[in-house]
């Protein structure tokens, strides 16, 4: 017999909980979100069954609301996520995460001979949409893969 979904994952007071997560991509979210020393709870769920995706990932993020910027950032790397703000144990606010179309300063480019890795200038990346979402640095103008972006700035 299978729980009830609601069993799963334990509910939140006041927090978020970022729902719709491709499988896989939970942990990418923590890292982005600098959750990995949150001093608050945070529960991961991973592939759990979902009826619109087949296997969905979930985070639920105690005491902390998340921004539209934030969001955006969830956006790259799960665009189909929905952000749930509780408050009191209740869902006060509802919304899917938007692609942005760039991003400042989050991302540190790849490319170690870009300016922006020698003199402190505030990255640009231009968001390329796809089914996985690819960048496009504004100073050295070389496009990335998310994978390939091993480092951001929280
Ligand atoms: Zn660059």
């Amino acid at each position: 017999m299978t729980p009830p979904k609601e069993l799963l994952v334990s509910a939140i007071k006041d927090g978020t909980v970022i729902d719709h997560i491709a499988a896989g991509q939970a942990l990418a979210i923590i890292r982005i979100l600098g959750l990995s020393d949150y001093q608050k709870v945070v529960t991961v769920g991973l592939c759990l069954p979902s009826h619109a995706m087949g296997k969905k990932d979930l985070l639920k993020i105690e005491g902390r609301e998340l921004n539209a910027a934030e969001a955006n950032e969830v956006a790259l790397f799960a665009p189909q996520a929905t952000v749930n703000i509780i408050r009191n144990y209740k869902i006060t606010k509802k919304f899917a995460v938007k692609l942005p179309e760039l991003v400042e300063s989050f991302i540190v480019c790849p490319n170690r001979a870009c300016i922006t890795n020698h003199e402190s200038i505030t990255t640009v990346f231009y968001i390329i949409p796809g089914k996985s979402a690819r960048v496009r640095c504004q100073y050295c103008e070389k496009i990335f893969a998310l994978e390939e972006i091993k480092e951001y700035n929280l």
